[in-house]
């Protein structure tokens, strides 16, 4: 089964003959009900990130169960859609980018499932290269970008802002970080694909980010957004055949997974 994080804007995904299916896990309850439903002839196991009204910021999100209740239900495979900010003039509102890359600027969350023991999972590349290469075939889809994952709520100082596109960092963002992590450590092929809302405070054109000219921007993209993610899974093999999110190889783990 594939599954899909809808990010901010992407609350639901189906018609509404989806299945509903309530979870729980030992890390709690997930930020929704998950839905099913079908898409390009995958079942589709769909999440709403914040919660279905939103309930969840960034730093709250309870991205263990998020990725823990997925895998439970048979999800192995994960498209993430998430609003991001640009770093680069390059990259203006309305891009789309499916990242290779991240760096972790987060504090305080969660990104583990091996508090005990001595398992440490393969990241050098954070991201699935068979997904990867299924959304980047999408029309005008940009390849390739390193996400920066700060902690949030707050957008970043212009200081910081300039500092990250100094050190090649091109888009930057509140939730890809544990979540990528966290699907690895679960071995869960896991994609993001990138919608740009704003160019961040410290890019020369911009006068800083506010949350309404990022919801404004976002609510303009969203739909189409939405559509190139269906057109996305269809493009998805219908066989899983990626080995490298297989991160267990040679692991004794100290628990079983779902
Ligand atoms: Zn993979």
């Amino acid at each position: 089964m594939l599954g899909v994080i809808g990010g901010s804007g992407f609350y639901s995904f189906f018609g509404d003959d989806a299945r509903r299916v309530p979870c729980d896990t030992p890390y709690g309850k997930p930020s929704a009900e998950i839905t099913v439903g079908t898409v390009g002839g995958h079942e589709v196991a769909f999440l709403p990130r914040h919660g279905e009204r939103h309930e969840y910021s960034a730093h709250t999100v309870p991205y263990r169960a998020n990725l823990w209740a997925l895998r439970a239900l048979g999800v192995r495979r994960i498209l993430a859609p998430c609003a991001v900010g640009s770093l680069t003039p390059e990259l203006p509102p309305g891009s789309v980018v499916v990242p290779d890359q991240l760096v972790d600027r987060t504090w305080g969350r969660a990104d583990t499932y091996f508090d005990d023991g001595g398992v440490h999972v393969e990241f050098a590349d954070p991201y699935c290269p068979t997904l990867r290469t299924a959304m980047v075939g999408l029309p005008d889809v940009v390849d390739g970008a390193t996400m920066v994952v700060i902690q949030g709520p707050r957008f970043s100082t212009r200081a910081e802002s300039q500092w990250f596109a100094a050190a090649g960092f091109r888009l930057i963002n509140m939730t890809g970080y544990p979540e990528a992590v966290l699907a690895r450590e679960l071995e869960i092929c896991y994609a993001a694909i990138a919608l740009v809302t704003d160019l961040d405070a410290g890019v020369d054109v911009g006068s800083g980010v506010k949350a309404v000219d990022v919801f404004a921007e976002f609510q303009k993209n969203i739909e189409p957004f939405k559509k190139l993610v269906h057109q996305g899974i269809e493009r998805v093999d219908e066989e899983r055949s990626c080995t490298h999110c297989l991160a267990h190889e040679g692991i004794e783990l100290p628990f079983e997974l779902p």
